[in-house]
């Protein structure tokens, strides 16, 4: 099987094309990610307007790079999978229609994508892990803890209350007057700071139930800023790498007590698998902390390569590749509308009427 990848939920345009052979194992052949940085770069974030153009204007080319890539033709795809949702209205417009159109022009099954399920499942892509695992999906604009029992199977246990995990990073960015996007330099300037000089908050630690908060340790991070000002390089660096431990702890404390739930629940299971998904997961403080707590645990941790993490195709076409060889289309795919907000948890529910 072979499928069409396309993701334009925020703000990369992406097309992939990925495959699994007669042999069972999955390859992906082409994923080409045309990031718009630099368009949003000097707004601070993402400006949905101006995504919205930025994919119109690629969102061709991309593809017929990912085609070529491949060494492929539309003719040599069975389906086509677009991210249908959550994300910029704008953006999912453009890639739902462009889809739409491929497929009907080829006479291809068209296969709508909840974004979320593109994360959770790019371990399957790359690790060829098994159903049930645990999953810590951590991206820009969720922070969840989900049990998958299976495809399109997610019961979440645990989201956040307030700020995503990826949004905390970009506000914190943000207030250190570090370039856009915050993740990856809050773990960059991390890296020459003391992580004890600000005792900030960890959020819900020691709580029962598996929710998350940030919106506190961010207030903590301005205070501390505002009454250091002006900062200096060495000041960044410690707010960032303070920040990063109290994020990292305050995640250990929550994935420590779904470990544990999740082992009550699958005794059969020697060996279980904690999957780190989205955006955040590429922030090597955070694996490494939940590598020293799975190993703990007996569980093992599986992380996408870096590059699979943040925002591509070929996790949408794997997840339409799985769909479509477990039979799982939608009767007419023609007919649904893009989700600007769909939880993962609803991610098999039919797609007609969406929005009413
Ligand atoms: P969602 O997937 O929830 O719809 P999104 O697609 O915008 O949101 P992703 O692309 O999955 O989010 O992830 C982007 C987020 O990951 C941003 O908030 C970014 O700052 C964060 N991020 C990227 N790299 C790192 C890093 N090394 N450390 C921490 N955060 C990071
Ligand atoms: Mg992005
Ligand atoms: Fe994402």
């Amino acid at each position: 099987t072979r499928v069409l990848g396309i993701e334009t939920s925020c703000d990369e345009t992406a097309a992939s094309i990925v495959e699994r052979g007669a042999d069972g194992v999955p390859r992906i052949l082409s994923n080409v990610v045309l990031s718009q940085i630099e368009e949003h770069a000097a707004f601070g974030g993402v400006v949905p307007e101006i995504a919205a153009r930025a994919h119109v204007e690629a969102l061709d080319g991309v593809i017929d790079a990912a085609l070529l890539e491949a060494g492929l033709t539309l003719d040599d795809v069975d389906a086509i999978a677009a991210t249908a949702g959550p994300g910029l209205i704008g953006g999912l417009i453009v890639g739902v229609t462009m889809a739409k159109a491929i497929a009907a022009a080829k006479g291809k099954p068209l296969i709508p994508v909840n974004h979320l399920e593109g994360h959770a499942l790019t371990a399957r892509l790359t690790d060829n892990v098994e159903f049930p695992f645990l999953l810590l999906l951590v991206s820009g604009g969720h922070t969840q803890i989900l049990h998958v029992a299976g495809l399109g199977q997610y019961e979440r246990w645990g989201t956040t209350i307030d700020d995503a995990l990826g949004e905390a990073f970009d506000k914190t960015a943000k207030l250190l007057s570090l370039p856009y996007p915050g993740g990856p330099n809050v773990e960059k300037a991390a890296a020459n700071g003391d992580p004890k000089r600000f005792d900030f908050p960890r959020p819900m630690k020691g709580e029962a139930r598996l929710d998350f908060s940030f919106s506190g340790l961010k207030t903590a991070v301005r205070r501390a800023a505002t009454e250091l000002a002006p900062l200096s390089q060495q000041d960044i660096a410690d707010i960032c790498a303070s920040f990063q431990r109290a994020v990292t702890e305050t995640l250990a404390d929550r994935v420590r007590r779904s470990l544990e739930r999740f082992r009550a629940m699958h005794p059969e299971i020697s060996a279980p698998t904690l999957v780190v998904a989205g955006g955040v997961a590429a922030n090597q403080a955070i694996r490494a902390e939940l590598d020293r707590l799975c190993g703990k645990h007996g569980f093992t941790l599986v992380a996408p390569p870096i590059k699979l993490c943040g925002d591509n195709a070929a996790m949408i076409g794997w997840v339409g590749l799985e769909r479509f060889d477990a039979g799982m289309l939608e009767d007419d795919p023609f007919t649904f509308a893009p989700r600007p907000r769909w939880p993962l948890d609803q991610s098999s529910a039919p797609m007609f009427g969406a929005g009413k």
